[in-house]
């Protein structure tokens, strides 16, 4: 039975005080919500003290970074090491996020050699995966996610996918409005299933596939009960704690 995971990935939104105050009610809303795994993700420059915050109200959400580098220190100016994500606290790491791949460049080599690091870290990476409208209407979809994920498998090996996550974030439905119809939802979740049970079945049957895409509390509702929907990430709507809190109780229902 895969357990399901709700991610509020915060990105470079807010400040100090209103992020206290959305992780205060978060906290609060979800304290006896114990079967949906919940981590926010917020800036680096926030995860400790958003860490303490948790900490210091003895909360179950779990804390991940939104991007580490892909060297494990040195002379990297403006860069964040995996270890220090793990130092501060850090129980995921979002890995190839299409913000990552499209606005900072990042190839699927790069993110295949951040997963290993992660790895490395004791980091559960959250492998964001999708394709652009572009390759959607050139037919290009499942070539360009098997694609992403090969990356990965062939630079660390399908064991290391046992501990990890694949959030299917279809690229032009990040922060549109759009979301992808539950057909083609459950239709690309079970790919990416069959395509693993080609180097492990059991790996593919364990692994949390999440969708991300203008999920919303008015939207989620037909995603979350595809069969191989295991939970979401969640840009937009996890900045209001009401919209997250309620795509957390759905979940969990
Ligand atoms: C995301 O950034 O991963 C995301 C899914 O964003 P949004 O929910 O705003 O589309």
């Amino acid at each position: 039975m895969r357990r399901k995971f709700l991610g509020g990935n915060w990105k470079m939104n807010g400040l100090k005080s209103g992020l206290t105050a959305l992780l205060t009610a978060v906290i609060q809303q979800l304290k006896d919500l114990a079967t949906v795994e919940v981590a926010v993700f917020p800036s680096d420059v926030y995860l400790e003290s958003m860490g303490n915050l948790l900490k210091a109200q003895h909360s179950a959400i779990a804390l991940g970074g939104q991007n580490h580098c892909d060297h494990e220190e040195g002379a990297y100016t403006g860069e964040t090491a995996p270890g220090m994500l793990q130092d501060i606290g850090c129980r995921y790491v979002l890995l190839g996020h299409s913000e990552r791949r499209h606005t900072f460049g990042e190839s699927n080599r790069v993110i295949a050699r951040k997963f290993a690091l992660a790895k490395q870290h004791h980091l559960i990476p959250v492998l964001c995966v999708g394709e652009t409208e572009m390759q959607r209407d050139i037919g290009e979809t499942e070539a360009v996610v098997r694609e992403q994920i090969n990356a990965v498998v062939n630079e660390v090996g399908i064991n290391a996918l046992a501990k990890a996550i694949i959030a299917y974030e279809p690229v032009w439905a990040i922060g549109t409005g759009k979301i992808a119809t539950a057909e083609a939802v459950q239709e690309m979740h079970a790919m990416i299933r069959k395509h693993l049970a080609n180097s492990d079945h059991d790996i593919a049957q364990n692994i949390q596939i999440i969708y991300g895409g203008s999920l919303k509390p008015q939207n989620a509702k037909d995603i979350f009960v595809l069969p191989d929907v295991d939970g979401g990430l969640v840009g937009g709507a996890s900045l209001k704690a009401e919209d997250f809190t309620a795509l957390a109780k759905l979940l969990a229902s």
